[in-house]
């Protein structure tokens, strides 16, 4: 998902903890056949999902996400919404003022020709009827025989579904007049893992799924174009820029197009159509064929068209940078709201400017990386993605600039996390995505407090060190839904520095880093730990005869140091609030960590200039 208020706003490792052991993983692999009616925005759907018990347990029952059900008025993501201090904008109509807002829900205006919904016709367990209830936007089944460990087990379902009024994510003719943004559209099995299920309701964010094979049918109007996750089966049969054109089309006759998508190894899949895309398609060199579906306005076509091969150069940064992009294709789709992240594709809104069409562009694209291919569960780590895709997202702009400046890069994110630290209202980022008190605490806690868990790990253990826990991470945890530990793991086994404190103080607490430089006399120089957070220090020091020295204090539960050119002192212990140590010559002036990697929240006791 976009970041959407900080527009406006804004070696070995010595450790005996057991890595998280991937022995299972559950299968799906989900056959749906799909006759979209465009008059009225409703579907029929028929699905056929396999799905195989990997894990050690029998299972007695079995839960589906029914997600389209959220935008109905009266439901948990309408009354939050109404409850909620800083509600999504998007969300909302404001009927007051901006000083003095009222909000509305949007949710509660919605008409019955409006909502969205999945309506079960009917499911069966291997060819017999099944009981099943459904409550909010979770669908669960009482097995008529259990799920044995290691059996498969068939479900065949009917359903069917009415594509909501464009209120978040997923729907109908949104602001941008795209009609259909088929998000969260079909009922999808949740996912068990080792902590057990994970059938949280739809209330506001985000997606955890199982991984498997999608085989997907949509019969819809022929003037509309698809685009969305998976490989087109029959390009020669739909057209719409996906032929190849040096072959004949075989275009059925008929109202409807017939497209068929296969999918493999995903744990979603997204489509959007309209019946003004243009289509345009482009090679990555040696990869991914990248599809461009926009509407076709002067605008909109004018910034695309320009947006293009800076997506392809996007593309080969992240492949380089994290690792290869695994699927054969990415589709860039104009629909959505802001912007949002799918298998092999995005939905993004199209007709801003072009730097936000851009900057939206880099971010989601990250995200296949993060939210696609590691997959850790959005719904409790949501750091890990959206932090994480926003780190990369930062550097990837830094670094394509064609004119670099020396601003330092993370400028605005140590600033808008310092906003959060001092506001009372941060709450640790173990807590439950749909839980926090405010958006706000959620959004810069996820996407900017989990942005500098990189950022700082880099200030930690080396930026070299940081560049190759992030490939190590990428090509060890691809495909297995990591977890926190496995990221602290892997930069520990990369520098061989232990990180337990770094990744229990920063994410599972609200401790703030704040050191002081407390005196100089001479050549003694003595600092003070302030803040509850203990840290590693950097340390310049300019000597009164004009010359300087990098000084490197290791934070003694670390057991380890980083790569440094700077001269290392002995261990500060997290139990000493002070440090004093002796300089080899008279010292004019002492400043903490000049890279402002550290997220110290008082910088104004970072220098000591001797008068
Ligand atoms: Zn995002």
């Amino acid at each position: 998902m976009k970041k959407y208020i900080f527009i406006t706003l804004s070696l070995l490792s010595f450790s005996i903890i057991a890595q998280k052991n991937y022995t299972w993983q559950q299968h799906v692999n989900y056959t749906m056949d799909i006759e979209m009616n465009v008059e009225n925005y409703q579907f029929d759907g028929k699905q056929k999902l396999i799905y195989t018990n990997n894990s050690p347990d029998d299972l007695q029952f079995i839960f589906y996400h029914l997600q389209f059900n959220a935008f109905q008025p009266g439901s948990e993501m309408d009354i939050r919404l109404q409850n909620i201090v800083d509600p999504d904008g998007r969300m909302v109509n404001n009927m007051g003022t901006k000083e003095n807002p009222i909000y509305e829900s949007r949710i509660s205006k919605l008409k019955p020709n409006e909502i969205g919904f999945q309506k079960i016709l009917s499911l069966k367990q291997n060819g017999k009827p099944v009981n099943y209830e459904i409550m909010g936007t979770i669908l669960k089944v009482t097995l008529n025989t259990p799920i044995l460990s290691g059996n498969k087990a068939t479900f065949e379902m009917e359903f069917k579904g009415q594509v909501p009024i464009q209120i978040r994510r997923s729907g109908r003719n949104n602001k941008e007049g795209v009609a259909l943004s088929m998000a969260q559209w079909y009922p999808k099995m949740a996912e068990y893992d080792e902590e057990g299920w994970h059938a949280n309701a739809y209330i506001a964010r985000e997606f955890y799924g199982v991984w498997g094979d999608f085989d997907v049918t949509i019969h819809i109007d022929k003037n509309y174009t698809v685009g969305g996750t998976g490989y087109l089966q029959n390009p020669q049969e739909v057209g719409h820029g996906y032929e190849d054109t040096s072959k004949k089309l075989k275009i059925p006759k008929g109202e409807k197009l017939t497209w068929h998508f296969k999918a493999p190894k995903v744990h979603d899949f997204t489509w959007a159509a309209d019946k003004d895309y243009l289509h345009d398609i482009k090679q990555v060199p040696n990869g991914a064929t990248m599809h461009f579906l926009y509407k076709n306005k002067p605008k909109t076509v004018e910034n695309w068209k320009k947006m293009e091969d800076e997506a392809i150069k996007t593309m080969i940064f992240y492949n380089d940078y994290i690792g290869e992009y695994p699927y054969k294709q990415y589709s860039i789709i104009q629909g959505g709201d802001g912007g949002m992240e799918y298998g092999m594709c995005t939905l993004i809104n199209g007709d801003g400017r072009y730097s936000s069409i851009v900057g939206t562009m880099k971010h989601e694209m990250a995200h296949s990386w993060f939210q696609f291919v590691l997959a850790s569960n959005e719904i409790k780590h949501a750091w890990m993605d959206e932090g994480f895709t926003s780190y990369i997202s930062t550097i990837a702009r830094h670094e394509m600039k064609e004119e670099k400046d020396d601003t330092f890069i993370f400028d605005r994110t140590y600033k808008t996390y310092n906003y959060l630290a001092t506001s009372g209202k941060e709450e640790p980022l173990t807590t439950q995505a749909d839980r926090y008190d405010t958006n706000m605490a959620y959004s810069i806690g996820s996407y900017v407090k989990g942005q500098i868990f990189l950022s700082q790990l880099g200030y930690i253990i080396g930026e070299k060190n940081l560049e190759k826990t992030i490939k190590k991470y990428y090509n060890d945890f691809k495909f297995k839904h990591p977890t926190p530990n496995d990221i602290k793991r892997t930069a520990e086994k990369v520098s061989g520095i232990q990180l337990d404190w770094y990744l229990n103080e920063w994410i599972e607490t609200i401790h703030t880093i704040d050191y002081a430089v407390k005196s100089v006399d001479d050549k003694e120089i003595s600092l003070a730990r302030v803040g509850q957070m203990p840290m590693p220090i950097d340390l310049t020091v300019t000597y009164t005869d004009g010359t300087v020295e990098n000084f490197y204090i290791p934070l003694q539960m670390m057991l380890g140091k980083k790569p440094t050119s700077a001269k290392a002192l002995n261990n500060w212990s997290w139990g000493n609030p002070t440090y004093t140590f002796l300089a080899s010559k008279s010292v004019k002036k002492v400043e903490i960590d000049s890279s402002l990697l550290m997220a110290d929240i008082d910088r104004s006791n970072n220098i000591f200039e001797v008068k």
